[in-house]
């Protein structure tokens, strides 16, 4: 990859940290109390905004530690960025555009997500 196209994802890391980190988890207590407040029929739905606020800020916490983790793999080691850990073939740069945090080719996840047991083929990556 070349520098520029690194610099790029490198500011698009950052942009996407910053974002998550300004967001802040969701108050699953807060909104709980409300609907209690309210009557006995918002209780399901208080029970649906806690179970999305807290996938939502599970996630949140994940994508933060994946950017994290990538923008440490660039200051570490920038040229190194954008192999592939497994077979370390250059990943392609749209790939690393659209998710700049993944560590693996295309070939090389799909093979990992077939290996583990019960596991389902998605094709919502992005091939190029
Ligand atoms: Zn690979």
């Amino acid at each position: 990859m070349d520098a520029a196209a690194r610099a790029r994802i490198e500011a698009r890391l950052r942009a996407q940290r910053d974002a998550l980190r300004a967001e802040g988890d969701l108050e699953i207590a807060a909104e709980i109390d409300t609907a209690r407040k309210v009557d006995d029929d918002a209780a399901p739905l208080a029970e649906m905004a806690k179970v999305i606020a807290s996938n939502r800020n599970r996630a949140r916490a994940e994508e933060l530690a994946q950017i994290e983790a990538a923008l440490l793999r660039i200051a570490d080691d920038p040229e190194d960025f954008g192999i592939c850990e497994q077979c370390e073939e250059p990943i392609p740069t749209r790939r690393l555009e659209l998710m700049p945090w993944v560590r693996l080719c295309i070939a090389c996840q799909e093979g990992r997500e077939a290996d583990k047991p019960g596991a389902r083929r998605h094709l919502t990556d992005y091939r190029s």
